[in-house]
Order: C-alpha cells, then sequence, then structure tokens
C-alpha cells in the first residue's frame, strides 16, 4: 500500500517533469525559427579554376544554404569542365584542337561567352581579345615554364591574335565555333565573370537572397551584407602585400572585378612581365594603370572591361567610360606628382580611399 502511494507520487512528479521538458524543447524551437538575431552563415573554399574560390551564404534555414552551397560549387566545377584551357576536354580545348581546320560543335554556353568575348573585343577595339591563346602559351605566365618567348614563335602568335577572325555560328544542330588556322582561344581574362554570373543565377533560384561570391578577383555580392547592410569590399593595393587594401568600395548587388600586373608575374633582370598582354605587341601591356576596377551589375562585362581597360591605359580608358552605361570604375595610376586614384562621378560616394598617399584627384565622367 505504502509502495503503490509513492509510485504514485512518482508518477505525478514524472508527468509534471516530461510536460516541462516537452515545454522547453518546444520554447526553443520557437526561439531558433522565429528568432531574428543572428542568420546562419555558411562557406565553403575550394580550388578552382586556378585560384582560390569561396562563397559565403546567409539566411535562416541552414540545410538550405548548404544544399546551395553544394549547388554552386558543383556549377563551378561544371563550367571550368567546359571552358578551360587546362583541360583536355573543354570546349575551348576542342575548338583550340580544331585549329581551325573544321568548326566544332561546342555547348550554348560556350557560344554564348565566346560570343560576349567578340562583341567586348569589337566594343573595345581590340584591347580585348579572346584569341590572345598562343601568346598567353608562349610566355606561360603562372606556369613552371614562364619566360620570354623566342621572337619568331612570338611574331607567329601575334600574327594569328584577330578577334575578327572567329566565327560563332549557330545552326538547327547547335552552335559551332570556328577559328583562322592556328588561332588559339583563351577566355581567361571574362570567363571567371561568366562563372560568377551563373554561380549567382542557381542561388537566386535556390532563393538564396544574401551571398557573397569571390572567385579570386572576381566578386559579386546579393543583397545586402547580415552586418552592415552595404558590403564593404577592400580593393587589394597594387604595390602591397595581398590582404592590404587601398581602398574599400561600399556596394550591394553587384560584381566588383579588379585586373593588375602584380599577382601573375615573372621576374627576370629586374623586369617584371606580367600576364595580361598587349594584342599588338605580343608583350604584357606597358600600360600606365596598377590596377582597373570594374563595378557593373553583370559581371561578364566586368571581367571583360577590367582587362580591356588595363590594356587600353588611363586616357583611353577614361574616354571609353564616358560612353558605357551604369559601368563605375576605380582606376590606379602612378603619376610624377604621386599615386592617383580616379573614380567615376556615381561612384565616389561608394569609395573609401584607405591609404594616405594616394590622392583622388578626378572623378570620371
Ligand atoms: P584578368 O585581367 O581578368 O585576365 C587576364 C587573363 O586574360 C590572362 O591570364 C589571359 O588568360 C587573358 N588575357 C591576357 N591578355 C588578354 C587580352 N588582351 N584580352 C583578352 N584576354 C587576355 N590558372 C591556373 O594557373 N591553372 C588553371 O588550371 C587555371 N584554370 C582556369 C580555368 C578557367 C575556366 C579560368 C577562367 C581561369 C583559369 N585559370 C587557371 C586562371 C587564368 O589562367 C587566369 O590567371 C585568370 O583567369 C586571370 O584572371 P585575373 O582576374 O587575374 O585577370
Ligand atoms: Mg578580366
Amino acid at each position: 500500500m505504502k509502495k503503490s502511494k509513492y509510485s504514485l507520487k512518482f508518477i505525478i512528479y514524472l508527468t509534471v517533469a516530461a510536460i516541462a521538458a516537452v515545454l522547453i524543447i518546444y520554447l526553443s524551437l520557437t526561439k531558433i525559427q522565429t528568432g531574428s538575431q543572428s542568420p546562419v552563415k555558411v562557406q565553403r573554399e575550394s580550388y578552382r579554376l586556378g585560384t582560390i574560390v569561396r562563397i559565403t551564404l546567409y539566411g535562416n534555414d541552414g540545410v538550405k544554404l548548404d544544399k546551395a552551397l553544394g549547388g554552386a560549387m558543383d556549377e563551378i566545377e561544371r563550367l571550368e569542365n567546359l571552358l578551360s584551357v587546362n583541360i583536355a576536354s573543354s570546349d575551348v580545348s576542342l575548338v583550340n584542337r580544331a585549329s581551325g581546320n573544321y568548326p566544332v560543335k561546342v555547348s550554348e554556353e560556350t557560344g554564348f561567352l565566346i560570343g560576349k568575348a567578340l562583341e567586348w573585343s569589337k566594343r573595345t577595339g581590340g584591347a580585348f581579345d579572346p584569341t590572345v591563346g598562343g601568346i598567353v602559351k608562349l610566355w606561360g605566365i603562372g606556369t613552371k615554364k614562364a619566360g620570354i618567348p623566342e621572337p619568331v614563335l612570338l611574331q607567329q602568335a601575334l600574327s594569328l591574335t584577330d578577334f575578327r577572325k572567329v566565327l560563332v555560328i549557330h545552326e538547327k544542330s547547335g552552335t559551332f565555333i570556328k577559328t583562322a588556322k592556328g588561332q588559339r582561344i583563351d577566355l581567361g581574362g571574362i570567363a571567371k565573370g561568366y562563372v560568377t554570373d551563373k554561380v549567382k543565377e542557381l542561388l537566386v533560384k535556390e532563393g538564396v537572397s544574401s551571398a557573397l561570391i569571390d572567385l579570386g578577383g572576381n566578386i559579386a555580392v546579393m543583397g545586402s551584407s547580415p552586418k552592415s547592410g552595404k558590403w564593404k569590399l577592400g580593393l587589394q593595393h597594387p604595390f602591397m602585400p595581398r590582404g592590404e587594401y587601398f581602398g574599400i568600395a561600399e556596394v550591394s548587388d553587384v560584381s566588383v572585378v579588379t585586373s593588375g600586373p602584380y599577382e601573375r608575374y615573372f621576374e627576370l633582370d629586374g623586369v617584371k612581365y606580367h600576364h595580361i598582354f598587349d594584342p599588338t605587341t605580343g608583350y604584357p601591356s606597358q600600360s600606365d594603370l596598377n590596377s582597373v576596377t570594374i563595378i557593373s551589375e553583370n559581371s561578364t562585362d566586368a571581367d571583360a572591361l577590367s582587362t580591356a581597360l588595363f590594356v587600353m591605359g588611363l586616357d583611353k580608358s577614361v574616354s571609353f567610360l564616358h560612353k558605357l552605361k551604369n559601368i563605375e570604375a576605380v582606376l590606379v595610376a602612378k603619376k610624377p606628382q604621386g599615386t592617383i586614384v580616379y573614380v567615376t562621378q556615381n561612384f565616389r560616394k561608394a569609395f573609401v580611399l584607405k591609404d594616405p598617399d594616394m590622392k583622388i584627384e578626378t572623378a570620371l565622367q
């Protein structure tokens, strides 16, 4: 009898404890689901496209973000397999192996991107030219074989550098690329931008609204930063070690792409030979610019333009920028009076200069 009374008390105690536990679990779940204090952050880094790619997503649903992140990384791999000159089975390698002897069927995406590259070649008067592939290969910058090419070979590669000779043919059976004999296409100056745009497209489809996509100098931001609203992006200082910034761009929903001679180069007898070539000489461009940053909604355009403006140099870039709509720029040039930073008028408020030794002298446009 005594024993049974104790059991009843014990059962009541257990029941109360169980109800309390359920209540605590319910309350904490409710807090997780409704709490908007700190959003979930997921990030992944990988070596792709010859650089470190890093994607960071923010939101409320970690599982959804993780899935989107996996999809984004797969998308980069898929596009690298189509567009890389270093992958033997890529569309670009197939075109280069055909060496102009026959038209090569490529994916719609490769056809589109080569078309875009040719369009920017035309608009920049050939400062941008994807047929620099022969020149790029001879110099081998960024590889163990980097060196000054034999003049005869360089002359030959130079004579094959002409975007006007590439055809993009759309037929019922698909898209075909036909180059001139011996021509070699290299999309290194535009493809990272395209990949960035495609990743962005995928993330939008996956319902991601806040993201930072960084493909090594090719950045795109989506939505606003969870910390400060605008994303604050440091612009690499052209004369300082990696990670030192000369200025900050405060942006949202744009791509920010920088080209410069300071990261991919080799040095011989005190001379630096970098990876952005002047298609009229076959040599690294003797640009008076040290860094070109383009800010645009479209990353493919920003990538092509950052390379092209570097080759064009300061004066031509300034007059070219006048003709462009919705494209902003930050250009760095060393002048006798010191290092000058040129910023387009519409971007002036979004740019904060950090290096006290540099001067913003002119607002372009
Ligand atoms: P940008 O200024 O944007 O581009 C410079 C690049 O454009 C040069 O490297 C050259 O490829 C090309 N170029 C030079 N001059 C001109 C010109 N006048 N007009 C048009 N194009 C020009 N790197 C590796 O080391 N290993 C790899 O396996 C590798 N794979 C890659 C695969 C893909 C799909 C892409 C897009 C890039 C890859 N890279 C690889 C990196 C590539 O070689 C370049 O270094 C990189 O794209 C240059 O980007 P950037 O932002 O530094 O300079
Ligand atoms: Mg570029």
